[in-house]
C-alpha cells in the first residue's frame, strides 16, 4: 500500500514537471510562431506601402493611388495632425479609426486596429509630400495569421493531453519498473517474518530478489539477499539447534527414568542397585558433560569467557592429553603414536589446548575399529605449530564434513558407534582455536580413517573467546 502510495506521488510530480515542461515549450513555439506571421504581414505592408509613397513623394497624382481599390488593402493619406486628405474606396465603405499620431523621426509605426470588418494590421508611415508633412496609412486584415493561429492553437489544444496522457503512461510504467525490486523487497520481508513467525507454515527458502542492474537498486537486491540468506541461515541453525539439543537431553533423561523407575518398582539385591546407579551416574556424567559444553559456548557466544595468555610447551600439553587418553585407547586396544618434534615454546590457555587435543584424540579412539593405530605428529610450520590427529576410523562422507563442526551434528555413520559423545566436541574445538588464533582442518576418507590438523600461530596472544 505504502509502495503504491510512493509510485502515485512519483508520477504525479513526473506528470506535473513533464506537463508544465510541455506547457510551457508549446507556449514559446506558439508565441514565436504568432509574431513570425505578425512580422510577415507587417513586411507584406511595408512591401505594398514604398512604392506608393514612392510615387506620391514624387509628385504623381493621389488619384492614381487612392483609385487603387485592390482587395483587402486600405489605403489613407493624413496630414500631420491626423486630418484625412484622401483615402481609397474600401477605406470610405469601412471607416478606420487610425489613432494618434507619434512618430519617433521618419519610423514607420506598426499597430492593430479594430475595423467594422474585423481587426487590421496598420502601417503608418511619414514622409513628405510637396515639403508638407503627410502620413500615409497603409492597412490589411489579420484574418489569414488569425484562422492559422486558430488552427495552430486547436493542434495544441490536441497534442497537449495526448502528450500528458502518453507521459503519463511512460511515467506509470517506468515508475512501477524502477520501484519493483522495493515492491519484491517488501513482500520478501514480509514472507520472512511470516515464516518466522509460523514456521510450520511457510517455506523458508525465500526465491533471489531479481535486480540484475548495475545500479543502486541491484545493489539494494544483493544486499538484501545476502541478508535474507544470513537472516534465514541463522534462524534454520537455530531451530536445528534446539531439536539437537532437545534429542541430545531426550536420551539420557529418558535412561535415567526408565532406570529408578526399574528400580522402584520392587525390592531389588543391593548388586542390582548398584549396576543401576552405575549406569544412573554414567548417564549423569553424560548430561553435566553436554550442559558444561552448552555454557562454555553460551559464554564463548556471548565473548565472555576469556583464555589465559601463559608461557607452555604445545608438545608439553599434548603429550599430557595422550595421557589421559591413553586408558580409553588401551580399552579398544588402540595404541597412540606419538611423534612429538623438539620442545615448541607458545603462548595461551594450557587447561583449554588439552581439552582441544582430548576431544581429537577421544574421536580418533570413539570412531575406530579396535586394535587400530592412532598418529599423533607435532610439528613447526612457517611460525606454527601443526598438530595432527590421524585415525584408522571409520572416515566421514564429504557430505557432512563441512557441518561437522556445529553443535550437535552428527555424521551419519558415527551413528552406529556406540560410545557417542555429547555431540559439541568439535564446535568446542574449534572455539578453543580460534581464540588462540588458529584453525582446524579435516582431511577424511570414509572406511579409510580421518586426520585432523590444528594450527596454532606461535607468536600470537590469544584473544577473547569466541565461538
Ligand atoms: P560427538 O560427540 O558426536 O563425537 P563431535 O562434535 O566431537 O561430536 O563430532 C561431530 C561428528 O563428527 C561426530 O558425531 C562424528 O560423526 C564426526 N567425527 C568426529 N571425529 C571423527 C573421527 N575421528 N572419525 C570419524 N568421524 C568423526
Amino acid at each position: 500500500m505504502r509502495g503504491r502510495s510512493l509510485r502515485f506521488r512519483m508520477m504525479l510530480l513526473f506528470c506535473m514537471v513533464v506537463g508544465g515542461l510541455l506547457f510551457s515549450t508549446y507556449a514559446i513555439i506558439y508565441s514565436i510562431f504568432a509574431r513570425e506571421l505578425r512580422a510577415q504581414l507587417d513586411r507584406e505592408l511595408s512591401e505594398a506601402a514604398m512604392p506608393m509613397v514612392a510615387d506620391l513623394a514624387a509628385n504623381a497624382p493621389e488619384e492614381d493611388v487612392f483609385q487603387l481599390d485592390l482587395p483587402d488593402q486600405y489605403l489613407e493619406l493624413l496630414d500631420s495632425s491626423g486630418q484625412p486628405l484622401n483615402m481609397s474606396r474600401n477605406w470610405r465603405e469601412h471607416p478606420i479609426d487610425v489613432g494618434s499620431l507619434s512618430f519617433s523621426g521618419n519610423e514607420p509605426l506598426f499597430r492593430t486596429v479594430k475595423g467594422d470588418r474585423g481587426p487590421l494590421r496598420m502601417e503608418l508611415i511619414p514622409f513628405q509630400l510637396v515639403k508638407r508633412p503627410v502620413v500615409l496609412a497603409i492597412a490589411g486584415p489579420t484574418r489569414d495569421i488569425d484562422i492559422v493561429l486558430q488552427h495552430f492553437r486547436q493542434v495544441l489544444m490536441i497534442l497537449l493531453p495526448v502528450s500528458l496522457v502518453l507521459t503519463g503512461a511512460i511515467s506509470t510504467w517506468y515508475v512501477g519498473r524502477s520501484l519493483s525490486p522495493i515492491a519484491e523487497l517488501t513482500e520478501h520481508a514480509a514472507r520472512l517474518t511470516r515464516a518466522i513467525a509460523e514456521p510450520g507454515q511457510i517455506d523458508m527458502k525465500t526465491p533471489r530478489l531479481v535486480s540484475n542492474s548495475p545500479d543502486e537498486l541491484g545493489g539494494l537486491a544483493a544486499t538484501f539477499n545476502e541478508l535474507f540468506a544470513r537472516v534465514i541461515a541463522v534462524f534454520q541453525q537455530l531451530r536445528q539447534f534446539v531439536s539437537n539439543a532437545s534429542h541430545e537431553l531426550r536420551t539420557p533423561l529418558a535412561v535415567l527414568q526408565g532406570e529408578t523407575e526399574l528400580l522402584l518398582s520392587e525390592r531389588r539385591a543391593p548388586e542390582e542397585y548398584e549396576k543401576t546407579l552405575e549406569v544412573i551416574h554414567g548417564e549423569l556424567r553424560h548430561l553435566s558433560r553436554i550442559v558444561e559444553g552448552l555454557f562454555t559456548l553460551s559464554m564463548a557466544d556471548a565473548g565472555q569467557l576469556r583464555v589465559a595468555n601463559d608461557d607452555l610447551y604445545v608438545n608439553e600439553v599434548l603429550e599430557e592429553a595422550c595421557e589421559i587418553a591413553v586408558p580409553l585407547a588401551r580399552s579398544k586396544g588402540i595404541s597412540i603414536e606419538q611423534n612429538l618434534q623438539s620442545e615448541i615454546p607458545s603462548k595461551g590457555d594450557e587447561s583449554f589446548l588439552r581439552d582441544l587435543f582430548l576431544v581429537f584424540l577421544e574421536n580418533a579412539v570413539k570412531y575406530s575399529p579396535p586394535n587400530t593405530r592412532i598418529k599423533v605428529n607435532l610439528s613447526r610450520v612457517n611460525g606454527s605449530a601443526r598438530v595432527q590427529f590421524q585415525d584408522q576410523g571409520i572416515g566421514i562422507s564429504p557430505e557432512h564434513v563441512p557441518h561437522i563442526f556445529e553443535r550437535f551434528y552428527r555424521a551419519t555413520g558415527s551413528d552406529s558407534v556406540e560410545a557417542r559423545g555429547g555431540g559439541l566436541g568439535l564446535a568446542i574445538a574449534q572455539a578453543i582455536a580460534n581464540a588462540h588464533g588458529g584453525r582446524i582442518e579435516c582431511d577424511t576418507l570414509p572406511g579409510r580413517g580421518s586426520i585432523f590438523t590444528v594450527i596454532l600461530p606461535l607468536t600470537g596472544a590469544p584473544t577473547a573467546f569466541h565461538a
